[in-house]
């Protein structure tokens, strides 16, 4: 047997994981830059839970009437490109999270491949992570497997984006495993129906009937709440109404049970639409999310780390990399073991600012976290974790990382004004918007449909 790695050329900047936060990430990088960056990912397409299993682009607006667009830059780009062949819709309001980005997933694929190859991002698909080692001066030796072989990359900089913080794990830096402080949010597999009558479905009392159905039906549903929204293409459905609590996704066999569960609650729900529903009784389902949807795992220790009490002061600090307004949305198991949803909004118009050091692990000196393993307590995390979110953190490392190069900063000691600069010219969103904002959305919403 023969494991001795194949040298790959040594890299500028290495991102680990393409979901939303690696694309970015990768896209913010080489961005005016000469940098050589290498994106890695262990699926055969970009794009992580944006293109595995959903369909809608929460956070770029605030929740309520006067919604404002508190996210820009490079994610602007994502949607504009989805734009251009007509693939987005924009979903008002859906469970108060604030104005969604409706989405086709499998034209994303395709978005992400353009702008990644767009970049000049040099992309390995189904190649995964599996070591890492701690160089001199900073630097990482990464070991990297797929079905060629194995393959080592140094890199002078890297960003973990990888969902579950693996590259952090394998260099030994600190974070908490959600469930052990406090109970991990409930993992869900996402499914797709076709052929749904929805003109006969809104006729019978739409939504609110359908909840009166759920809540009346002799079929043991799992759980009777979700959302279950109309696609981007016609008469489909996707289904975000399956949840599966108390496993650790980074236990193997705790992740294939929940893999397992994941698909026979899919069916139950399958059997419910098609029996009582109006609407829905010609309709099956069409597709199942790659994998069951995982919301938190590790949640590495920053520099800083965002707590539930700094999303609900709504003030946004010098730091800041990003702005939110989602509410805490916190899909836990409850006290009887049934799964319930927690929401909790964000007061005073509704925002709050990230600072930097979420994405700076503790005593790291050319490393970044970003996505849903950055730095912050369980609640926080439930309310900053929507996909502009960790579109918006990509893009501070990216940039981040770039600046690092150039002036030979660390990680933690990046002038932050230097940073805010890089993400103005980009065109991020830092300052609380006054006004209902107006940029890309008269754009979008020419695309605005009601359900
Ligand atoms: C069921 C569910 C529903 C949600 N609903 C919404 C919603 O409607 N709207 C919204 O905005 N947000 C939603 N969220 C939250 C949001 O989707 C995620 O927080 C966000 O997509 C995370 O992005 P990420 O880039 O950090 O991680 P991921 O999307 O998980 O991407 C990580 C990437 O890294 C790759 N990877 C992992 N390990 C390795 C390795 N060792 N080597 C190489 N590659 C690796 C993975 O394959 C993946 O592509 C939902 C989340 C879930 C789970």
């Amino acid at each position: 047997m023969n494991l001795k790695p194949q040298l790959l050329p040594d890299q500028d900047i290495l991102v680990i994981g393409a979901g939303s936060a690696g694309c970015l990430a990768a896209m913010a990088a080489r961005e005016s830059s000469s940098y050589s960056v290498l994106l890695v990912e262990r699926y055969g397409f970009p794009g992580g839970t944006s293109t595995q299993m959903l369909d809608t682009f929460y956070g770029f607006f605030t929740p309520g009437e006067s919604s404002k667009k508190i996210v820009a830059g490079l994610a602007d780009r994502v949607v504009n490109k989805l734009h251009e062949s007509g693939d987005i819709f924009l979903r008002p309001n859906t469970y108060g999270a604030g104005t969604g980005v409706n989405y086709n997933p499998e034209r994303l694929k395709y978005v992400w491949d353009q702008l990644l190859e767009a970049a000049q991002v040099q992309v390995m698909l189904h190649t995964t992570l599996i070591d890492v080692m701690p160089l001199s001066e900073g630097r990482f030796e990464a070991i990297l497997w797929n079905k060629s072989g194995l393959f080592s990359v140094t890199a002078k900089r890297v960003i973990d984006a990888s969902g579950d913080a693996d590259f952090c794990h394998l260099a030994g830096f600190g974070y908490e495993i959600a469930g052990e402080k406090e109970p991990a949010q409930s993992m869900t597999t996402t499914f797709r129906m076709a052929n749904v009558d929805l003109e006969k479905f809104e006729k019978a009392g739409g939504k609110k009937r359908l909840q009166e159905l759920m809540n009346a039906t002799a079929i043991p549903l799992p759980r009777r709440e979700g959302s279950a929204h109309e696609m981007n293409i016609p008469k489909c459905i996707s289904t975000v109404a399956v949840k599966v609590p108390h496993k650790n996704a980074l236990k193997n066999a705790e992740l294939n049970e929940a893999e397992k569960e994941g698909r026979r609650q899919a069916f139950v729900f399958e059997e419910f639409f098609r029996k009582e529903v109006p609407g829905y009784e010609q309709s099956k389902i069409i597709g199942l999310s790659t994998q069951i949807g995982v919301r938190e795992t590790r949640r590495v220790y920053g520099n800083h780390r965002l707590t539930r009490e700094e999303c609900l002061a709504a003030e946004i600090p010098e730091d800041s990399i990003l702005l939110c307004g989602a509410p805490i949305e916190d899909h836990r198991a409850g006290a009887d073991g049934e799964s319930e949803t927690h929401w909790e909004y964000i007061p005073k118009g509704g925002i709050y600012g990230v600072p930097y050091g979420t994405i700076v692990p503790q005593k790291a000196e050319s490393l970044w976290v970003v996505g849903r393993c950055f730095s912050a307590t369980h609640d926080a995390h439930a309310s900053c974790r929507s996909m502009a979110q960790t579109m918006s953190m990509g893009q501070a490392a990216g940039l981040a990382a770039q600046i690092s190069l150039d002036r030979g900063f660390s990680a933690s000691e990046i002038p932050i004004h230097l940073l805010q600069e890089r993400l103005a010219e980009v065109g991020a969103i830092l300052t609380r918007p006054d006004q209902e904002a107006k940029t890309n959305r008269d754009d979008w919403a020419k695309n605005l449909r009601k359900s």
